[in-house]
Protein backbone atom coordinates (compact mmCIF):
# COMPACT_ATOMS: atom_id res chain seq x y z
CA UNK A 1 0.00 0.00 0.00
CA UNK A 2 1.60 3.62 -1.25
CA UNK A 3 2.12 6.57 0.90
CA UNK A 4 0.34 9.81 0.19
CA UNK A 5 2.88 12.87 0.58
CA UNK A 6 0.75 15.68 0.43
CA UNK A 7 2.77 18.94 -0.35
CA UNK A 8 1.61 22.32 0.54
CA UNK A 9 3.81 24.83 1.77
CA UNK A 10 7.14 22.70 0.98
CA UNK A 11 7.04 22.53 -2.62
CA UNK A 12 10.92 20.86 -2.76
CA UNK A 13 12.80 17.54 -2.75
CA UNK A 14 15.49 18.50 -0.87
CA UNK A 15 15.27 18.70 2.80
CA UNK A 16 11.65 18.04 2.88
CA UNK A 17 10.94 16.17 5.94
CA UNK A 18 7.16 14.56 4.96
CA UNK A 19 9.06 13.08 1.41
CA UNK A 20 12.12 11.99 3.15
CA UNK A 21 10.01 10.05 5.74
CA UNK A 22 7.78 8.63 3.32
CA UNK A 23 10.81 7.63 0.89
CA UNK A 24 12.30 5.86 4.12
CA UNK A 25 9.01 3.65 4.40
CA UNK A 26 9.89 1.82 1.37
CA UNK A 27 6.28 1.76 0.33
CA UNK A 28 5.21 3.64 -3.41
CA UNK A 29 5.19 7.02 -3.23
CA UNK A 30 2.35 8.87 -4.46
CA UNK A 31 3.22 13.24 -4.41
CA UNK A 32 0.04 15.56 -4.53
CA UNK A 33 -1.17 19.08 -4.70
CA UNK A 34 -4.70 20.36 -3.69
CA UNK A 35 -5.12 23.77 -4.84
CA UNK A 36 -7.12 24.49 -1.56
CA UNK A 37 -10.71 26.20 -1.78
CA UNK A 38 -11.62 25.49 2.13
CA UNK A 39 -13.64 27.74 3.74
CA UNK A 40 -11.83 30.10 5.88
CA UNK A 41 -8.64 29.49 4.31
CA UNK A 42 -7.59 32.95 3.12
CA UNK A 43 -6.93 32.91 -0.99
CA UNK A 44 -3.74 33.32 -2.24
CA UNK A 45 -3.51 37.21 -3.94
CA UNK A 46 -2.39 37.65 -7.42
CA UNK A 47 1.39 37.20 -7.46
CA UNK A 48 1.57 34.73 -5.12
CA UNK A 49 -0.97 32.64 -7.73
CA UNK A 50 1.86 33.19 -10.06
CA UNK A 51 4.76 31.68 -7.88
CA UNK A 52 2.85 28.60 -6.73
CA UNK A 53 2.06 28.21 -10.50
CA UNK A 54 5.73 27.95 -11.68
CA UNK A 55 6.47 25.82 -8.12
CA UNK A 56 4.09 23.29 -9.52
CA UNK A 57 5.74 23.00 -12.89
CA UNK A 58 8.80 22.38 -11.48
CA UNK A 59 8.12 20.20 -8.77
CA UNK A 60 6.31 18.23 -11.17
CA UNK A 61 9.57 18.39 -13.69
CA UNK A 62 12.01 17.13 -10.42
CA UNK A 63 9.62 14.13 -9.68
CA UNK A 64 9.50 13.13 -13.49
CA UNK A 65 13.01 13.25 -13.67
CA UNK A 66 13.06 10.68 -10.69
CA UNK A 67 10.34 8.83 -12.26
CA UNK A 68 7.13 9.93 -9.86
CA UNK A 69 4.83 13.00 -10.95
CA UNK A 70 2.74 15.55 -9.28
CA UNK A 71 -0.73 14.97 -9.00
CA UNK A 72 -3.00 18.15 -9.03
CA UNK A 73 -6.25 18.15 -7.40
CA UNK A 74 -9.01 21.15 -7.01
CA UNK A 75 -11.30 21.82 -4.22
CA UNK A 76 -11.94 21.02 -0.41
CA UNK A 77 -8.63 19.14 1.35
CA UNK A 78 -10.88 18.12 4.24
CA UNK A 79 -12.87 16.28 1.99
CA UNK A 80 -10.52 15.59 -1.28
CA UNK A 81 -7.64 13.95 0.93
CA UNK A 82 -9.74 11.61 3.44
CA UNK A 83 -11.53 10.40 0.00
CA UNK A 84 -8.43 10.14 -1.87
CA UNK A 85 -6.65 7.78 0.81
CA UNK A 86 -9.19 5.74 0.45
CA UNK A 87 -9.36 5.59 -3.54
CA UNK A 88 -5.57 4.64 -3.05
CA UNK A 89 -6.35 2.40 -0.37
CA UNK A 90 -2.61 4.57 0.85
CA UNK A 91 -1.07 3.02 4.19
CA UNK A 92 -0.32 6.40 5.20
CA UNK A 93 -0.59 9.83 4.57
CA UNK A 94 2.44 12.28 5.28
CA UNK A 95 2.79 16.07 5.36
CA UNK A 96 4.43 19.08 6.61
CA UNK A 97 2.93 21.41 8.94
CA UNK A 98 1.20 25.04 8.45
CA UNK A 99 0.55 27.51 11.29
CA UNK A 100 -2.37 29.50 10.18
CA UNK A 101 -5.42 28.67 12.32
CA UNK A 102 -7.92 27.62 9.44
CA UNK A 103 -5.19 25.29 7.87
CA UNK A 104 -4.38 23.58 11.15
CA UNK A 105 -7.92 23.63 11.57
CA UNK A 106 -8.14 21.79 8.25
CA UNK A 107 -5.14 19.29 9.08
CA UNK A 108 -6.73 18.16 11.87
CA UNK A 109 -9.99 17.63 10.93
CA UNK A 110 -8.06 15.22 8.28
CA UNK A 111 -5.81 13.62 10.56
CA UNK A 112 -8.69 12.54 12.93
CA UNK A 113 -10.79 11.44 9.90
CA UNK A 114 -7.54 9.33 8.53
CA UNK A 115 -6.98 7.90 11.28
CA UNK A 116 -10.86 6.81 11.98
CA UNK A 117 -10.56 4.87 9.01
CA UNK A 118 -7.19 3.44 10.03
CA UNK A 119 -4.46 4.89 7.55
CA UNK A 120 -1.44 6.26 8.86
CA UNK A 121 -1.69 10.23 9.41
CA UNK A 122 1.69 11.61 10.30
CA UNK A 123 2.99 15.93 10.26
CA UNK A 124 6.31 17.00 10.18
CA UNK A 125 8.07 20.69 10.36
CA UNK A 126 9.58 21.86 7.10
CA UNK A 127 8.68 25.43 7.45
CA UNK A 128 10.50 26.66 10.47
CA UNK A 129 13.92 26.37 12.46
CA UNK A 130 11.92 26.44 15.81
CA UNK A 131 7.90 25.13 16.16
CA UNK A 132 6.46 27.65 17.39
CA UNK A 133 5.27 26.22 21.24
CA UNK A 134 8.44 24.81 22.14
CA UNK A 135 9.87 28.59 22.65
CA UNK A 136 8.35 29.81 25.40
CA UNK A 137 9.09 32.42 28.51
CA UNK A 138 10.00 30.92 32.07
CA UNK A 139 6.15 30.90 33.01
CA UNK A 140 5.27 28.80 30.10
CA UNK A 141 4.13 31.84 27.68
CA UNK A 142 4.09 33.27 24.37
CA UNK A 143 6.94 35.70 23.70
CA UNK A 144 6.09 39.19 22.49
CA UNK A 145 9.38 40.66 23.11
CA UNK A 146 11.84 39.68 19.78
CA UNK A 147 15.10 39.65 21.02
CA UNK A 148 14.33 37.44 24.06
CA UNK A 149 12.07 35.39 21.98
CA UNK A 150 15.50 34.73 19.78
CA UNK A 151 17.73 34.27 22.75
CA UNK A 152 15.67 31.62 24.01
CA UNK A 153 15.17 30.18 20.55
CA UNK A 154 19.08 30.00 20.14
CA UNK A 155 19.88 28.28 23.54
CA UNK A 156 17.52 25.85 22.49
CA UNK A 157 19.67 24.26 20.42
CA UNK A 158 21.38 24.18 16.80
CA UNK A 159 18.68 23.91 14.07
CA UNK A 160 19.15 20.34 13.19
CA UNK A 161 20.92 19.72 9.61
CA UNK A 162 18.82 19.48 5.96
CA UNK A 163 17.74 15.64 4.71
CA UNK A 164 19.18 14.79 1.88
CA UNK A 165 16.71 14.79 -1.24
CA UNK A 166 15.55 10.59 -1.83
CA UNK A 167 17.52 8.87 -4.03
CA UNK A 168 15.68 6.89 -5.81
CA UNK A 169 12.00 6.43 -4.03
CA UNK A 170 9.86 4.55 -5.24
CA UNK A 171 7.30 5.43 -7.88
CA UNK A 172 6.66 2.58 -10.07
CA UNK A 173 4.35 0.16 -8.17
CA UNK A 174 1.50 0.85 -10.75
CA UNK A 175 -0.52 2.87 -8.71
CA UNK A 176 -3.31 3.75 -10.82
CA UNK A 177 -4.22 7.47 -10.98
CA UNK A 178 -6.90 7.21 -13.69
CA UNK A 179 -10.25 8.58 -13.03
CA UNK A 180 -9.22 10.13 -9.61
CA UNK A 181 -10.36 13.30 -11.07
CA UNK A 182 -6.84 15.11 -11.77
CA UNK A 183 -6.63 18.48 -13.30
CA UNK A 184 -4.44 19.82 -14.97
CA UNK A 185 -1.95 22.97 -14.35
CA UNK A 186 -3.06 25.22 -16.69
CA UNK A 187 -6.63 24.28 -15.61
CA UNK A 188 -6.19 25.69 -11.88
CA UNK A 189 -6.04 29.39 -13.86
CA UNK A 190 -3.06 30.75 -11.28
CA UNK A 191 -1.68 32.75 -14.26
CA UNK A 192 -3.00 35.65 -15.28
CA UNK A 193 -4.35 36.05 -18.80
CA UNK A 194 -5.98 39.09 -19.94
CA UNK A 195 -4.37 41.41 -19.00
CA UNK A 196 -1.06 39.62 -18.62
CA UNK A 197 0.28 41.86 -15.58
CA UNK A 198 3.20 39.25 -15.30
CA UNK A 199 5.78 40.01 -17.54
CA UNK A 200 8.06 41.97 -15.00
CA UNK A 201 7.56 39.17 -12.81
CA UNK A 202 8.81 36.58 -15.39
CA UNK A 203 12.01 38.62 -16.19
CA UNK A 204 12.62 38.72 -12.19
CA UNK A 205 12.41 35.22 -10.76
CA UNK A 206 13.57 31.84 -11.79
CA UNK A 207 11.21 29.19 -10.31
CA UNK A 208 12.21 25.86 -8.35
CA UNK A 209 14.37 24.44 -6.26
CA UNK A 210 17.00 25.35 -8.44
CA UNK A 211 16.03 29.12 -8.60
CA UNK A 212 16.71 28.89 -4.82
CA UNK A 213 19.78 27.53 -4.80
CA UNK A 214 21.18 30.23 -7.55
CA UNK A 215 19.77 33.07 -5.45
CA UNK A 216 21.69 31.51 -2.42
CA UNK A 217 24.29 30.94 -4.47
CA UNK A 218 24.93 34.53 -5.48
CA UNK A 219 24.14 36.10 -1.84
CA UNK A 220 27.18 34.20 -0.42
CA UNK A 221 29.43 34.80 -3.88
CA UNK A 222 28.49 38.30 -4.26
CA UNK A 223 30.64 39.70 -1.10
CA UNK A 224 28.15 38.56 2.45
CA UNK A 225 30.25 39.98 4.09
CA UNK A 226 28.75 43.48 3.90
CA UNK A 227 25.17 42.20 4.40
CA UNK A 228 24.90 43.38 7.64
CA UNK A 229 25.61 47.27 6.40
CA UNK A 230 24.03 47.09 3.18
CA UNK A 231 21.02 45.51 3.52
CA UNK A 232 19.13 48.78 4.22
CA UNK A 233 20.12 49.70 0.58
CA UNK A 234 17.48 49.81 -2.08
CA UNK A 235 19.91 51.11 -4.53
CA UNK A 236 22.11 48.05 -3.82
CA UNK A 237 21.26 44.52 -4.23
CA UNK A 238 22.45 43.00 -0.88
CA UNK A 239 19.87 41.23 0.25
CA UNK A 240 19.15 37.48 -0.67
CA UNK A 241 15.71 37.62 -2.29
CA UNK A 242 14.67 34.19 -0.65
CA UNK A 243 11.78 35.53 0.77
CA UNK A 244 9.35 34.33 -1.75
CA UNK A 245 11.15 30.35 -1.86
CA UNK A 246 11.20 30.78 2.02
CA UNK A 247 7.27 31.44 1.59
CA UNK A 248 6.39 28.32 -0.39
CA UNK A 249 9.28 26.21 0.41
CA UNK A 250 11.27 26.15 -2.59
CA UNK A 251 14.08 26.10 0.11
CA UNK A 252 13.73 25.22 3.64
CA UNK A 253 15.17 27.53 6.19
CA UNK A 254 17.19 24.82 7.48
CA UNK A 255 19.27 24.72 4.25
CA UNK A 256 19.71 28.80 4.06
CA UNK A 257 20.80 28.77 7.57
CA UNK A 258 23.17 25.89 7.08
CA UNK A 259 24.68 27.19 3.76
CA UNK A 260 25.16 30.93 5.44
CA UNK A 261 26.93 29.27 8.66
CA UNK A 262 29.16 26.77 6.78
CA UNK A 263 30.21 29.77 4.32
CA UNK A 264 30.62 32.43 7.56
CA UNK A 265 33.13 29.16 9.14
CA UNK A 266 34.81 29.25 5.77
CA UNK A 267 35.39 32.50 5.16
CA UNK A 268 35.82 34.18 9.05
CA UNK A 269 35.37 37.26 8.35
CA UNK A 270 31.71 37.01 8.11
CA UNK A 271 30.67 37.10 11.58
CA UNK A 272 28.53 40.36 11.98
CA UNK A 273 26.96 39.85 8.67
CA UNK A 274 25.89 35.58 9.82
CA UNK A 275 24.38 36.83 12.92
CA UNK A 276 22.78 39.65 11.34
CA UNK A 277 21.31 37.56 8.80
CA UNK A 278 20.42 35.04 11.34
CA UNK A 279 18.76 37.19 13.16
CA UNK A 280 16.35 38.06 10.00
CA UNK A 281 15.40 34.48 9.90
CA UNK A 282 14.50 34.61 13.34
CA UNK A 283 12.09 37.62 12.61
CA UNK A 284 10.59 35.39 10.43
CA UNK A 285 10.61 32.23 12.89
CA UNK A 286 9.16 35.17 15.81
CA UNK A 287 6.26 36.32 12.94
CA UNK A 288 5.09 32.29 13.01
CA UNK A 289 5.44 32.09 17.26
CA UNK A 290 2.88 35.18 16.61
CA UNK A 291 0.82 34.05 14.78
CA UNK A 292 0.57 30.48 16.03
CA UNK A 293 -0.12 31.70 19.59
CA UNK A 294 -2.63 35.12 17.80
CA UNK A 295 -4.89 33.64 14.99
CA UNK A 296 -6.28 36.37 14.03
CA UNK A 297 -3.55 38.52 13.32
CA UNK A 298 -4.21 39.64 9.79
CA UNK A 299 -7.46 40.83 11.07
CA UNK A 300 -6.92 42.04 14.69
CA UNK A 301 -4.93 44.41 16.42
CA UNK A 302 -2.55 43.15 18.70
CA UNK A 303 -3.13 45.73 20.89
CA UNK A 304 -6.85 46.58 21.84
CA UNK A 305 -6.16 50.22 21.93
CA UNK A 306 -5.51 50.57 18.19
CA UNK A 307 -9.09 49.62 17.50
CA UNK A 308 -10.24 53.02 18.39
CA UNK A 309 -7.87 54.55 16.17
CA UNK A 310 -9.79 57.22 13.62
CA UNK A 311 -8.39 55.71 9.92
CA UNK A 312 -9.29 57.79 7.35
CA UNK A 313 -11.49 56.60 4.73
CA UNK A 314 -10.08 57.89 1.64
CA UNK A 315 -10.18 55.75 -1.81
CA UNK A 316 -7.90 58.20 -3.86
CA UNK A 317 -5.37 58.81 -1.22
CA UNK A 318 -4.84 54.55 -1.10
CA UNK A 319 -5.12 54.48 -5.21
CA UNK A 320 -2.41 56.97 -5.25
CA UNK A 321 -0.35 54.76 -3.01
CA UNK A 322 -0.90 51.83 -4.10
CA UNK A 323 0.26 53.01 -8.11
CA UNK A 324 3.24 54.83 -6.55
CA UNK A 325 1.78 58.17 -7.18
CA UNK A 326 1.83 59.90 -4.18
CA UNK A 327 4.58 62.55 -5.17
CA UNK A 328 6.79 61.14 -2.93
CA UNK A 329 9.67 59.35 -4.76
CA UNK A 330 11.25 56.55 -2.19
CA UNK A 331 7.50 55.85 -1.59
CA UNK A 332 6.79 55.60 -4.93
CA UNK A 333 9.55 54.23 -6.26
CA UNK A 334 8.83 50.68 -3.57
CA UNK A 335 5.28 50.83 -4.88
CA UNK A 336 6.10 50.28 -8.67
CA UNK A 337 9.03 48.27 -7.41
CA UNK A 338 6.12 45.72 -5.88
CA UNK A 339 4.15 46.21 -9.07
CA UNK A 340 6.38 45.67 -11.66
CA UNK A 341 8.57 42.66 -9.70
CA UNK A 342 6.37 41.20 -6.94
CA UNK A 343 8.73 41.97 -4.40
CA UNK A 344 9.84 45.22 -2.67
CA UNK A 345 13.01 46.04 -0.56
CA UNK A 346 12.58 45.99 3.41
CA UNK A 347 14.08 49.29 4.01
CA UNK A 348 10.84 50.36 1.81
CA UNK A 349 8.60 48.43 2.72
CA UNK A 350 9.02 49.96 6.25
CA UNK A 351 9.00 53.36 4.75
CA UNK A 352 5.73 52.83 2.56
CA UNK A 353 4.07 51.27 5.18
CA UNK A 354 4.49 53.91 7.66
CA UNK A 355 3.42 56.47 4.63
CA UNK A 356 -0.30 54.38 4.44
CA UNK A 357 -0.10 54.22 7.84
CA UNK A 358 0.85 57.64 9.38
CA UNK A 359 1.10 60.11 6.61
CA UNK A 360 -2.00 58.94 4.85
CA UNK A 361 -3.66 58.06 8.11
CA UNK A 362 -5.54 54.46 6.39
CA UNK A 363 -5.83 51.52 8.44
CA UNK A 364 -2.88 48.76 7.95
CA UNK A 365 -5.11 46.35 6.58
CA UNK A 366 -5.19 48.22 3.65
CA UNK A 367 -1.90 47.85 3.28
CA UNK A 368 -1.93 44.55 3.99
CA UNK A 369 -4.20 43.10 1.59
CA UNK A 370 -2.49 45.20 -1.19
CA UNK A 371 0.33 43.48 -0.09
CA UNK A 372 -0.85 39.91 0.39
CA UNK A 373 -2.24 40.22 -3.39
CA UNK A 374 0.97 42.12 -4.73
CA UNK A 375 3.61 40.07 -3.14
CA UNK A 376 5.38 36.93 -4.31
CA UNK A 377 5.95 36.39 -1.13
CA UNK A 378 2.68 37.24 0.64
CA UNK A 379 2.80 35.37 3.62
CA UNK A 380 0.71 35.29 6.58
CA UNK A 381 2.73 35.46 9.84
CA UNK A 382 5.13 38.25 8.10
CA UNK A 383 3.01 40.33 6.13
CA UNK A 384 0.35 40.78 8.85
CA UNK A 385 3.32 40.74 11.58
CA UNK A 386 5.42 43.26 10.07
CA UNK A 387 1.86 45.79 8.69
CA UNK A 388 1.35 45.67 12.63
CA UNK A 389 5.35 46.26 13.53
CA UNK A 390 5.03 49.49 11.67
CA UNK A 391 1.71 50.56 12.78
CA UNK A 392 3.25 50.11 16.74
CA UNK A 393 0.01 47.63 17.14
CA UNK A 394 1.70 44.70 17.18
CA UNK A 395 3.69 42.42 19.55
CA UNK A 396 7.33 44.43 20.12
CA UNK A 397 6.41 47.06 17.83
CA UNK A 398 7.94 50.54 16.64
CA UNK A 399 6.08 53.02 18.68
CA UNK A 400 3.64 54.57 16.30
CA UNK A 401 4.96 58.19 17.28
CA UNK A 402 8.15 57.13 15.48
CA UNK A 403 6.95 58.44 11.93
CA UNK A 404 9.42 57.69 8.91
CA UNK A 405 10.10 60.94 7.13
CA UNK A 406 10.10 59.54 3.15
CA UNK A 407 12.39 62.44 2.06
CA UNK A 408 15.28 61.49 4.88
CA UNK A 409 15.06 58.12 4.46
CA UNK A 410 15.62 58.29 1.46
CA UNK A 411 18.41 60.77 1.36
CA UNK A 412 20.02 58.52 3.86
CA UNK A 413 19.72 55.04 2.15
CA UNK A 414 19.71 55.81 -1.38
CA UNK A 415 21.92 58.68 -1.46
CA UNK A 416 22.39 58.51 -5.13
CA UNK A 417 18.98 58.39 -6.35
CA UNK A 418 19.67 55.22 -8.09
CA UNK A 419 16.70 53.73 -6.97
CA UNK A 420 14.27 56.24 -7.31
CA UNK A 421 15.76 56.83 -10.73
CA UNK A 422 15.10 52.83 -12.09
CA UNK A 423 11.89 52.92 -10.21
CA UNK A 424 10.64 56.41 -11.13
CA UNK A 425 12.23 57.19 -14.38
CA UNK A 426 10.03 61.15 -14.65
CA UNK A 427 12.51 61.83 -12.19
CA UNK A 428 15.73 60.37 -14.09
CA UNK A 429 17.53 63.76 -14.89
CA UNK A 430 16.81 65.74 -11.37
CA UNK A 431 20.41 66.08 -9.83
CA UNK A 432 21.21 63.92 -6.71
CA UNK A 433 20.72 66.86 -4.02
CA UNK A 434 16.55 67.10 -5.19
CA UNK A 435 15.77 63.82 -6.15
CA UNK A 436 14.00 62.95 -2.94
CA UNK A 437 12.40 66.37 -2.65
CA UNK A 438 11.69 67.10 -6.67
CA UNK A 439 8.82 69.79 -5.59
CA UNK A 440 12.05 71.87 -5.09
CA UNK A 441 13.01 71.52 -8.39
CA UNK A 442 9.70 73.29 -9.07
CA UNK A 443 10.68 76.25 -6.97
CA UNK A 444 14.50 76.25 -9.11
CA UNK A 445 12.42 76.00 -12.24
CA UNK A 446 14.73 73.03 -12.92
CA UNK A 447 11.66 70.81 -14.23
CA UNK A 448 11.00 73.33 -17.32
CA UNK A 449 7.26 72.52 -19.01
CA UNK A 450 8.68 70.13 -20.80
CA UNK A 451 11.09 68.64 -18.49
CA UNK A 452 10.62 64.88 -17.63
CA UNK A 453 9.41 65.32 -14.31
CA UNK A 454 6.78 66.85 -15.09
CA UNK A 455 4.12 64.06 -15.55
CA UNK A 456 5.35 63.48 -11.87
CA UNK A 457 2.55 63.85 -9.55
CA UNK A 458 2.27 66.90 -6.78
CA UNK A 459 2.67 65.72 -3.16
CA UNK A 460 -0.55 64.58 -1.88
CA UNK A 461 -0.03 65.58 1.99
CA UNK A 462 2.14 67.74 3.32
CA UNK A 463 4.81 64.98 5.47
CA UNK A 464 5.02 67.54 7.96
CA UNK A 465 1.32 68.26 8.25
CA UNK A 466 0.77 64.78 7.98
CA UNK A 467 2.94 63.79 10.57
CA UNK A 468 1.12 66.12 13.55
CA UNK A 469 -2.39 64.74 12.12
CA UNK A 470 -1.06 61.40 12.84
CA UNK A 471 0.50 62.11 16.48
CA UNK A 472 -3.08 63.99 17.14
CA UNK A 473 -5.01 60.73 15.94
CA UNK A 474 -2.67 59.02 18.22
CA UNK A 475 -2.64 60.82 21.23
CA UNK A 476 -6.61 60.89 21.01
CA UNK A 477 -6.44 57.22 21.93
CA UNK A 478 -4.78 58.05 25.15
CA UNK A 479 -8.71 59.86 26.39
CA UNK A 480 -11.04 57.01 24.94
CA UNK A 481 -12.38 54.22 27.10
P1 LIG B 1 16.95 38.96 3.56
O1 LIG B 1 17.45 40.21 4.20
O2 LIG B 1 17.88 38.28 2.62
O3 LIG B 1 16.50 37.99 4.73
C1 LIG B 1 16.46 36.57 4.61
C2 LIG B 1 15.10 36.04 5.00
O4 LIG B 1 14.77 36.38 6.34
C3 LIG B 1 13.96 36.60 4.16
O5 LIG B 1 13.84 35.93 2.93
C4 LIG B 1 12.77 36.42 5.06
O6 LIG B 1 12.27 35.10 5.02
C5 LIG B 1 13.38 36.65 6.45
N1 LIG B 1 13.19 38.05 6.83
C6 LIG B 1 13.99 39.11 6.52
N2 LIG B 1 13.52 40.23 7.10
C7 LIG B 1 12.40 39.89 7.78
C8 LIG B 1 11.46 40.60 8.58
N3 LIG B 1 11.59 41.91 8.83
N4 LIG B 1 10.41 39.93 9.12
C9 LIG B 1 10.26 38.60 8.90
N5 LIG B 1 11.12 37.86 8.16
C10 LIG B 1 12.18 38.50 7.60
N6 LIG B 1 8.37 39.13 4.41
C11 LIG B 1 7.82 38.05 3.82
O7 LIG B 1 8.49 37.03 3.67
N7 LIG B 1 6.51 38.06 3.42
C12 LIG B 1 5.72 39.16 3.56
O8 LIG B 1 4.55 39.12 3.20
C13 LIG B 1 6.30 40.32 4.15
N8 LIG B 1 5.57 41.46 4.29
C14 LIG B 1 6.15 42.57 4.86
C15 LIG B 1 5.39 43.73 5.02
C16 LIG B 1 5.95 44.88 5.59
C17 LIG B 1 5.10 46.11 5.77
C18 LIG B 1 7.29 44.86 5.99
C19 LIG B 1 7.92 46.08 6.61
C20 LIG B 1 8.05 43.72 5.86
C21 LIG B 1 7.50 42.55 5.29
N9 LIG B 1 8.24 41.36 5.14
C22 LIG B 1 7.66 40.26 4.57
C23 LIG B 1 9.59 41.23 5.75
C24 LIG B 1 10.79 41.60 4.85
O9 LIG B 1 10.59 42.83 4.25
C25 LIG B 1 11.06 40.55 3.78
O10 LIG B 1 11.11 39.26 4.34
C26 LIG B 1 12.40 40.83 3.09
O11 LIG B 1 12.41 42.10 2.52
C27 LIG B 1 12.64 39.77 2.04
O12 LIG B 1 13.80 40.08 1.32
P2 LIG B 1 15.05 39.12 1.35
O13 LIG B 1 14.64 37.72 1.12
O14 LIG B 1 16.05 39.70 0.39
O15 LIG B 1 15.55 39.31 2.83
Amino acid sequence: DPVIVWFRDDLRLADNPALHAAAQSGRPLICLFVYQTDDDIRPLGGAARWWLHGSLLELDRALRAMGGELLLFSGSAAELIPHLAGVFRAHSVFWNRRYGAAERKVDEGIKSKLKASGIEAKSYNGHLLYEPWTVATKSNAPFRVFSAFWRAALASGEPGSPLPTPSRPDFSSGVSVSGVGTTKLTDLGLEPTAPDWAKGLCANWQHGEAGAQNRLDELLDEGFSSYAVARDRPDRSATSRLSPYLRFGNISVRQVWHAVAAHAMQSGSAGHAFEKFQSELGWREFSYHLLYHNPDMAEGNLQPKFDNMPWRDDRDALKAWQLGMTGYPLVDAGMRELWATGWMHNRVRMVVASFLIKDLLIDWREGENWFWDTLVDADAANNAASWQWVAGSGADAAPFFRIFNPVLQGEKFDPEGAYVRRWVPELATLPNSIIHRPWEAAKKDLLGMDGPAVNYPARIVDHRLARERALAAFRSLAWRP
